[in-house]
């Protein structure tokens, strides 16, 4: 699994792994709420951490940390990190704020599900905000060798995504993944303009997989965390595509969102490129992690 080899370590340049004593302990606390994992999962992981070390009587850096890793993998394990795509064509809602990543996860999705789940994958640009959302998706679905439903600048985003799924069903679509605007100013907005598109999937693909995903940047930490708890709280998430982990060295995010929203971390963006985007691995992010 290459690209989670890009997860930084630099989290724990100053702990000594090989001595472990009560320094050792509050060094490593410290550090993993700079690592962003939370201040109630890094004590009750190094709560935990001190009985396993203590009851296996382990005495060696490698062993602490594989002891560890198997404590935060649980912590990890939240629901099934798979996309549920059991029915044709099914629906994918990608949600976010501006700027995390969205529309170039959704590229690299697309690009993923065609290559080497061998999906047919259709586009629908259901962000009518702004044109330039619609330009650039389209300039993702070039690159990702896939269809695209797209329509002009302000018109009505459930108009799109109609015509998207009409285009599926006609067309023998796998997978519909449709951008939503990432610039509804509150809640209720957001609440309202969800409500819509899904009343449109349920009424033209009531019996089609659905999931709904929300895009979250890794470099806006505990903000973002705050940020997804009101995404969850109206849009009802199935995952969460964690972007730009392959830019800070806060990994313990993935940690705090399974703890927090209790909504597994699906794939994760590990840079620009079609390919670095990755489905999450909880093994290997921490093999990659501590
Ligand atoms: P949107 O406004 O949410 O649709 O965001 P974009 O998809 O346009 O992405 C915003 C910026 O983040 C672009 O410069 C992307 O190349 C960059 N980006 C997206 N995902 C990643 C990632 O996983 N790693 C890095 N380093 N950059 C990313």
């Amino acid at each position: 699994m290459g690209i989670f080899s890009k997860i930084k370590k630099a989290w724990y340049d100053t702990i000594v792994w090989e001595m472990i004593d009560e320094e050792f302990y509050e060094t490593l606390e410290e550090n993993l709420i700079m690592a962003d994992l939370g201040a109630g999962a890094a004590a009750d992981a190094v709560k935990r951490l001190r009985e396993v070390v203590y009851d296996k009587s382990i005495q060696n850096g490698e062993g602490v940390k594989q002891a560890l890793r198997d404590i935060l993998e649980e912590k990890l394990t939240v629901g099934s990190t798979a996309l549920d795509l059991s029915t044709k064509p099914s629906v994918v809602l990608v949600i976010g704020v501006n700027g995390v990543g969205k529309t170039t996860s959704i590229g690299k999705l697309a690009d993923r599900l065609r290559r080497k789940e061998k999906k047919r994958v259709l586009l629908c640009a259901a962000d009518t905000f702004r044109a330039a959302a619609g330009d650039q998706l389209e300039i993702w679905a070039d690159r990702a060798k896939c269809e695209i439903v797209r329509s002009k600048e302000g018109a009505d985003p459930g108009a799109v995504l109609f015509d998207a799924l009409s285009a599926a069903k006609a067309r023998g679509v796998d997978v519909v993944l449709c951008d939503t605007a990432g610039r509804l100013h509150n809640k209720a907005n957001l609440m309202a303009e969800l409500g819509k598109l899904r009343k449109i999937i349920d009424r033209e693909a009531p019996d089609a997989a659905k999931e709904t995903l929300l895009v979250l940047d890794a470099t806006t930490g505990q903000n973002g965390l705050q940020q997804a708890k009101v995404f969850k709280e109206i849009a009802g998430l199935t995952g969460i595509i964690l972007t730009k982990l392959d830019g800070t060295a806060k990994g313990g995010i993935c940690v705090a969102i399974a703890q927090e929203l209790g909504v597994p971390v699906k794939y994760v963006g590990l840079g620009e490129g079609i390919d670095d985007l990755e489905p999450f691995d909880a093994k290997e992010f921490l093999k990659n992690f501590i």
